[in-house]
């Protein structure tokens, strides 16, 4: 049977790809035989010398479907020559030839064994999905390949590919394309759009499955829907159709038991109806498919920026991958697609996902390629690079975790100057990188471990991954007996959330019971298999996961260790504002539990807008903590910083000492006196900006400053020190040493401090040179006004310069005065440097006039 499958026609070209090249890229539409037929191709072709070929698999059951299904064609016994690894099992053995593994499991063999001994080919099947550990597997395949394994083949499959970009990036490469076969799929869409729909989608499914029988519909049935909790609920609402009599119905999903699992995929004599995930849509083919009833959701793990983890929530699929739900119906015969949206809803949904390296939290794979020893994630060779953003957000998450460190080696260090900070893995991150969680709660469990508190710590993990489980905004009624049953406070929200969950556990998830307190059925029944899955990997991973009595507290700092990026300090005791790490700013839930502690750490912050459009960053989800928790847990994360600051309403210099977490100040301690330096520093810079004035520093000081100043500049053989913008600043703070307010140096002497810049002799030759006064030929004395931006100059009444007949100078006679020559009015007459020409030729013809005006003064 296997021979009639289409990859055959180009199984030559496939052979030759991979002996050539070593790189092939095979794009062929789904159930051609790529996944079961291409290993085994490599293998009886001897392409694989005496090593193995591992297939990657995004999916641990279509890992083992898939090995099963091979080592049933090669006639041999699972875990033979065919086998399967996925996380925590492993069927393989010494002689396995052929082995299908998830993709995490190939990366951490990459991590421990850096040559991939005993490795001849790796495939990359389903690749057009474009995961994360995908993406990343094939880099560092690539890597190893160029370095030190020439004689690696890699093999890339695809359903669809962007052939082209690949193509590129994995030059040189064969391309195999085949063409397939398969029938036309007629599709229908639903009439009402699904958000004017009331039925739960799984009643939408049984009503169209019926339709679909009464109307001759043959063949068997294959229905999408997005989890097993809305398998169940499909098969219930089939089983309870008239149509359905005589039918096997089967889920199909991961959760089941191998044995369910099976059932799925084998033969009847009876006609079938399988309800999958998307599981169905391209890694496993179920053979007789002719309808196909497609709910348009899957669950997409996706970067959820309020928690700071990736979620798994339901969405709606892109058309792309509808296409290839489609395409299930048509492998062996013309078939029918029932799509439960209207085609108006179809056209505005994406063309295609997003690759995960786009939309996922990097922290995870990041903490990995490090451990492989990746040091610039910058120059790390991405098929297509991560946001920058991404990137170091991962990095300052996983430094905040204790999972990175800085560099402490000189070559790191080197490396920090020349580009990107190349942070390294720390012993805790290697811990953390046993489980297969993200790194928040990897640290939580290993911090769980310490303090016996590892039962709860799954459950509070679990409650922070799904959806919300109470209601906000609740009407009086629920929130007061929420508060009866729940209790009203708690040491965190979280607290509160366990309590609910374990009230709807007590009622069985009962709609009605659950809604009296406001809580979300759907989400609480969901909370059981993470949780589940929590305690599975961690007894795995050897904690102790028995239920214990322990104090509050040990859980609280577990809460606080997983979310120490999102500490926060309540600003003051009248509102909910807050200031976090990182420099962010909040406001805490109305609705939170955490009332009352000044420190608390949030699990999730989400923006919110509010009525005025502006964004609020809203913190929910608190915990309480306590700062001697900060000290006992992160040490070297707790500083202390000395500020002084100038109060300007008191006038006064203020220090204090802030104890800060990170970069957040969380406690405050008065430091009196302040430091004299930084006080006088303080002081000195209101001073010099103008916001307080020294009343003894007046206009006789400025002058003397101007005098010194500029005889330096006009006889600098004299050698004085100028006093600069520096020396101006330097002397203020001087006088400002020992002073904390502007009381002590409001009326504080300034001139014996500024005439001390010089020696007596300088100030002698100031006095001298740049007098204050200038004594004329006529014994009179005028004041000398002297300027930064024009000649010195004195003012004087014509009598005062009678007998004066030649311009006054100064500096060593270098300088001449100017002279205001003023009228018995104090107006200028004339302004000059000659006053000899003055006298020989203006003053005879001004004289009369002068004369006659003021005849009471003396005119020669
Ligand atoms: P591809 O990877 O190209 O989608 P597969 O190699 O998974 O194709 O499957 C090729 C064909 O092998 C399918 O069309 C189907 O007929 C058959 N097949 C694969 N797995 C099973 C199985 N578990 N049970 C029955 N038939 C199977
Ligand atoms: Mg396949």
């Amino acid at each position: 049977m296997a021979d009639r499958l289409p990859i055959y026609e180009v199984e030559s070209a496939i052979l030759a790809g991979a002996r050539e090249h070593r790189r092939l890229i095979l794009s062929a539409p789904t159930g051609s035989g790529k996944s079961t037929q291409v290993p085994q191709m490599l293998l009886d072709a001897g392409l694989l010398g005496r090593g193995q070929v591992v297939v990657l698999q995004p999916r641990r059951l279509a890992a083992r479907l898939l090995a099963a299904r091979v080592a049933w064609e090669r006639k041999s016994e699972l875990g033979g020559e065919v086998g399967y690894q996925i996380r925590f099992e492993n069927v393989t053995c010494a002689d396995t030839r052929i082995r299908f593994v998830t993709e995490g499991v190939l990366l951490r063999q990459m991590v421990q064994d850096p040559e991939l001994r005993g490795v001849s080919a790796l495939i990359f099947d389903e690749f057009h999905e474009r995961h994360l550990y995908g993406d990343i597997t094939l880099a560092q395949a690539l890597e190893l390949q160029e370095r030190r394994r020439p004689d690696l083949l890699l093999v890339v499959m695809s359903a669809t590919l962007d052939a082209a970009r690949l193509e590129e990036y994995l030059r040189p490469c064969r391309v195999v394309e085949s063409a397939g076969r398969t029938h036309p799929v007629q599709i229908e869409y639903a009439r009402t759009p699904s958000y004017l729909e009331k039925r739960p989608v799984w009643d939408q499914a049984a009503a169209a499955f019926c339709d679909f029988v009464r109307s001759g519909g043959e063949g068997d049935v294959l229905v999408f829907m997005p989890g097993s909790f809305e398998i169940n609920q499909t098969i219930e609402a089939i089983r309870h159709c008239e149509e359905s009599r005589g039918l096997v119905l089967l889920p199909l999903h991961g959760e089941l038991p191998p044995r369910e699992q099976d059932a799925a995929v084998a033969r009847y004599d009876k006609r079938k109806v399988v309800v999958a995930t998307n599981v169905a849509e391209t890694s496993l083919t179920i053979d007789g498919i002719r309808c196909v009833i497609d709910s348009g959701l899957a669950r997409i793990p996706r970067y959820d920026p309020y928690r700071g983890i990736n979620t798994l929530l339901i969405e709606k699929i892109s058309q792309a991958s509808a296409d290839q739900r489609a395409g299930r119906a048509g492998r062996t015969a013309p078939g029918v697609c029932l799509r439960l949206w209207s085609r108006e809803e179809h056209s505005h949904r994406p063309a295609r996902e997003l690759p995960e390296v786009k939309r996922l939290d990097l922290a995870e794979v990041v903490l990995t390629l490090k451990a492989a020893g990746v040091a610039d994630l910058r120059k790390f060779r991405w098929l297509e690079p991560p946001e920058e953003q991404a990137l170091a957000h991962a990095e300052e998450l996983l430094t905040d975790l204790g999972a990175l460190a800085p560099p402490r080696t000189p070559e790191a260090l080197a490396g920090e100057a020349t580009g990107g900070p190349c942070s390294t893995i720390t012993p805790m991150g290697r811990q953390m990188l046993a489980f297969p969680l993200h790194p928040r709660y990897a640290r939580m469990l290993l911090a769980a471990q310490e303090r016996g508190c590892v039962y709860p710590a799954c459950l509070v993990a679990a409650l922070t991954q799904g959806r919300d489980l109470l209601l906000r905004n609740v009407d009086r009624e629920t929130a007061a007996l929420r508060e009866e049953l729940l209790g009203p406070t708690a040491a965190s929200d979280l607290f509160l959330l366990m309590r609910a969950w374990n009230y709807a556990v007590r009622k069985e998830f009962k709609l009605e019971a659950c809604r009296r307190l406001g809580i979300h059925a759907l989400t609480a029944r969901q909370v059981g298999p993470l949780f589940e899955q929590f305690l599975d990997i961690a007894r795995r991973e050897g904690l102790e996961v028995e239920p214990r009595e322990v104090a509050d507290e040990a859980l609280q700092k577990c809460i606080l260790v997983a979310f120490s990026d999102r500490v926060a300090r309540r600003v003051d005791a009248g509102t909910l504002r807050c200031e976090l790490v990182h420099g962010r700013r909040g406001t805490l839930a109305r609705e939170s539990a955490v009332q009352s502690s000044p420190l608390l750490v949030a699990a999730e912050i989400r923006e919110v807008e509010g009525k005025d459009k502006s964004v609020n960053t809203l913190l929910s989800l608190a915990t309480a903590i306590e700062e001697t928790w900060l000290a006992e847990l992160f040490p070297e994360d707790l500083s202390r910083a000395l500020r002084c600051f100038y109060d300007s309403a008191s006038r006064r210099v203020y220090a204090e000492e802030q104890l800060r977490f990170r970069d957040l100040a969380i406690g405050v301690r008065r430091i009196e006196p302040p430091p004299a330096d930084e006080a006088a520093r303080l002081l000195a810079e209101e001073v010099l900006a103008g916001r307080l004035t020294l009343n003894e520093w007046d206009h006789a000081v400025e002058q003397w400053i101007l005098r010194l100043n500029l005889l330096a500049q006009w006889c600098p053989e004299l050698g004085l020190p100028p006093i600069t913008d520096q020396a101006r600043r330097d002397l203020v703070q001087q006088l400002c040493h020992g002073a904390f307010s502007y009381k002590d140096i409001k009326d504080k002497p300034v001139r014996p401090l500024v005439k001390g810049w010089l020696s007596p002799q300088q100030q002698e030759w100031v006095d001298q040179h740049a007098p204050e006064r200038l004594t004329l030929a006529n014994g009179r004395a005028p004041k000398v006004v002297y300027d930064a931006a024009n000649p010195p100059h004195i003012a004087v009444r014509i009598q005062e310069l009678f007998d004066v007949n030649s311009t006054p100078r100064i500096a060593m006679g270098r300088v001449p005065v100017l002279v205001h020559i003023l009228a018995p009015n104090m107006r200028p007459v004339q302004i000059t440097q000659d006053l000899a020409g003055f006298w020989r030729e203006h003053y005879p013809r001004i004289k009369q006039e002068l004369q006659r005006k003021y005849p009471k003064h003396a005119w020669r």
